[in-house]
């Protein structure tokens, strides 16, 4: 028979939501298990300054924000494990997922498996990514030391990380579908103000010029009013165009919305499903913050306990 390990609460993804309800989970002496995905820590381990985390007024690097709750969360007696849940069967409980060919049951699951960067979906996108195309700013900006390159995109993303890659390139521009930027008053002064960071308005992508030999050439780009193309010439290309909620395991089992956020009940973090929460950016297409994502795992940590309460009071 398969082995099948059991835990009370199981968390899927460790970023901000995440380790909250574990931190939350273990000191209510619950030992959740938390499964910590392809990306541990999540998307702020791949951020750099976090200034808007409350208690740090000089700021803090994401990863060392992360190592710290993971540390905290460890220390009532959270347990890790790596790996990525590919199946999962809420049809009944306990639940059961699957994690890269080992079994896991729990009584309560909370999903907080975040978001993935959005890709425009060209077809010289996924070739030249990681040949002079890349959607992590901070993982990749050292490679474009001098260099001229662009940033794609019109929100806090794209102005945060074209701020960053001034670091390293010799010029940074923006290019943004929209005569209008999306991004907050600061952090668009900050890139505007930056002398390293010009703008190209009304562009979209058509295609990525070069090859996985010569790298990134240049970006063909059409213009959103007159129509007109031309290849804005660049070695480097940054994508900040959003992010796509990691649900496809749970399609056809849980509600929902038409981006694939999922959907929780009014002021709370249950799903459609009795026992199985959702926290973070995975049902948060809005907020989006690292305080509204631990925010929301506080939330799903004290439904959960609740849920497991009932349930035991139903049994006697
Ligand atoms: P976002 O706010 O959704 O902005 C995405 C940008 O990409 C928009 O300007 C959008 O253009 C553009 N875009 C989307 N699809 C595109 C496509 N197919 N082709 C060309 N352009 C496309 O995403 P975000 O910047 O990642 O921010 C998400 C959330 O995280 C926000 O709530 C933001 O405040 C937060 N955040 C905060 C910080 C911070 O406080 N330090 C840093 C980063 C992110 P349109 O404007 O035309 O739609």
């Amino acid at each position: 028979m398969t082995e099948r390990r059991h835990s009370r609460i199981i968390i899927i993804g460790s970023g901000a939501a995440g380790l909250t309800t574990a931190l939350y989970n273990s000191r209510a002496n619950l030992e959740p298990l938390v499964i910590e995905g392809i990306q541990p820590g999540g998307q702020l381990t791949i951020t750099t300054e976090v200034e808007n985390f409350p208690g740090f007024p000089e700021g803090i690097q994401g990863p060392e924000l992360m190592d710290r709750m993971h540390k905290q969360a460890e220390k009532f007696g959270t347990k890790f494990i790596f790996g990525t849940v590919n199946r999962a069967n809420l049809s009944k409980t306990p639940f059961e997922l699957e994690v890269e060919g080992r079994f896991f049951t729990c009584d309560a699951l909370i999903i907080a498996s975040g978001a993935t960067a959005k890709l425009l979906g060209l077809p010289s996108e996924s070739q030249l990514m990681g040949h002079g195309v890349s959607a992590c700013a901070t993982c990749d900006g050292f490679f474009f030391k001098n260099k001229e390159i662009a940033v794609i995109g019109g929100g806090d993303s794209a102005m945060e990380e074209a701020t960053f890659l001034t670091k390293f390139a010799s010029k940074v521009t923006i290019i943004h579908r929209r005569q209008e930027l999306r991004a907050s008053s600061i952090m668009q002064e900050r890139a505007k103000n930056n002398p390293k960071i010009k703008f190209l308005w009304n562009k979209n992508i058509s295609e990525f010029v070069g090859t996985p030999q010569t790298g990134l050439k240049g970006i063909r780009l059409k213009d959103t009013i007159s129509g007109e193309e031309n290849v804005f010439e660049c070695q480097g290309a940054f994508l900040a165009i959003g992010h796509v909620p990691n649900t496809q395991v749970f399609k056809g089992q849980l509600e929902m919305d038409e981006k694939g956020y999922l959907l929780t009940k009014g002021k709370s973090t249950k799903t459609n499903i009795p026992g199985v929460f959702a926290a973070g950016d995975v049902q948060d297409s809005i907020y989006r913050q690292a305080i509204s994502a631990a925010g929301s795992g506080c939330m799903a940590a004290l439904d959960a306990q609740h849920y497991l309460e009932e349930q035991e009071f139903k049994q006697k």
